[in-house]
């Protein structure tokens, strides 16, 4: 996979850079063992609370800072706040406790940083945000923190560009010839950025392709792929769906949760002229075997080698107490705090580049 592989290429770079600067450090290689401690070189742990171990995207996130946690000779502490905002809360407090050097968050509630940001603040600790972005003036609160994520304006613009391609590619896919796309719609959780943004940026994608558009439904499901089915099929049941011309979901595994929904239906089995064009966002492991076999028109790259990379560069260069740039975390720099992870489109024609 090309961006794996830039990744980790730039990944060793910046390790070289950061143990070339520091001399030889010992402690464990593997993120996970006290063997290997010298002395007055202390290892550096990191405290990391995900939102929930059980998402498919963030567990991409959370495989890559311990591979980048590995690389770069520090320990990573990985813990499941099961979407829970007071035991993320108290996570922290154990982190702190326990006298970790930094910690990485990727918040439950991301409205609830600013108290998560007081704690970091009071023990003079960095504190990396990833994927659930606080607001700016929690952001603003400390010279400490910093955001690893990616623009949603971005996916949703990809994301609804797939569409309306496929419009221009098909125009039978107007089923009513009415000129209108007629689309249901599948969001993540409310007050997520990503589920805000996508929604609405796909849509406008859409239309300054020169496309009308008619929403005939949105729901949450959550991010959830069985919770997709079942607002799926109460989509089907409430609007028919010869009506529905179109559907987009903001992560694929929705995307893939509504194609159990049409595919029970007999669409997006392999006969073209059951064939409902559907767009997710991420690109995990599953939306491209989907992509493959046809059944998912399109995707969009959420980067998760490259934000879980970042994540732990960040945190590295903080520890050693060096400036949060560029050439110290291997990602270009926004304001002094922000590191965005570009997304990509993924179609038919390049999904193969991004398989395993
Ligand atoms: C991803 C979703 C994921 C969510 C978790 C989004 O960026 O696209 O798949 O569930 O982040 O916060």
């Amino acid at each position: 996979m090309k961006k794996k592989v830039f990744a980790f290429g730039l990944l060793s770079l910046t390790a070289a850079i950061v143990l070339g600067a520091c001399g030889s450090r010992g402690g464990a290689s593997d993120g996970s063992s006290d063997a290997g401690k010298e002395e007055g070189n202390a290892e550096q742990l990191v405290g990391a609370a995900i939102y929930k171990f059980d998402d498919t995207f963030m567990t991409g996130v959370r495989t890559a800072m311990s591979e980048a946690a590995k690389e770069s000779g520090i320990k990573l502490e990985l813990v499941d706040s099961q979407n829970k905002q007071p035991t993320q809360n108290e996570q922290v407090d154990t982190f702190i406790t326990k006298g970790v050097n930094a910690l990485a968050i990727n918040a439950v509630d991301r409205t609830a940083a600013g108290p998560i940001i007081e704690k970091a603040k009071a023990k003079d600790l960095p504190i990396v945000f990833i994927n659930r972005e606080p607001e700016a003036t929690d952001m603003e609160s400390y010279d400490k923190v910093w955001y690893v994520g990616a623009k949603a304006e971005q996916s949703g613009t990809q994301s609804g560009q797939i569409i309306a391609d496929y419009f221009t590619a098909n125009p039978d896919a107007d089923k009513n010839g009415d000129g209108v796309i007629q689309y249901v719609m599948l969001q993540g959780e409310p007050g997520h950025q990503d589920a805000t943004l996508r929604t609405e940026y796909s849509i406008k994608a859409i239309e300054d392709a020169g496309f009308k558009t008619e929403k005939l439904a949105v729901d949450t499901a959550m991010w959830d792929k069985a919770k997709a089915t079942d607002l799926m099929k109460s989509f089907i049941t409430g609007q028919s769906l010869d009506k529905i011309e179109a559907v987009i979901a903001n992560n694929d595994d929705m995307a893939l949760g509504a194609i159990e929904a049409l595919k029970s239906e007999g669409y997006n089995t392999g006969d073209a002229a059951k064939f409902m064009p559907v767009v997710g966002v991420d690109a995990t492991a599953p939306a491209l075997e989907a992509m493959k076999d046809g059944s998912l028109l399109g995707t969009v790259l959420n980067d998760a080698v490259n934000q879980g990379t970042a994540t732990i560069n960040v945190t590295k260069a903080a520890m050693d107490g060096k400036e949060i740039n560029e050439a110290n975390v291997g990602y270009p720099v926004t304001d002094g705090k922000y590191i965005w992870i570009d997304y990509v489109k993924v179609t038919k024609d390049n999904y193969a580049e991004f398989m395993e």
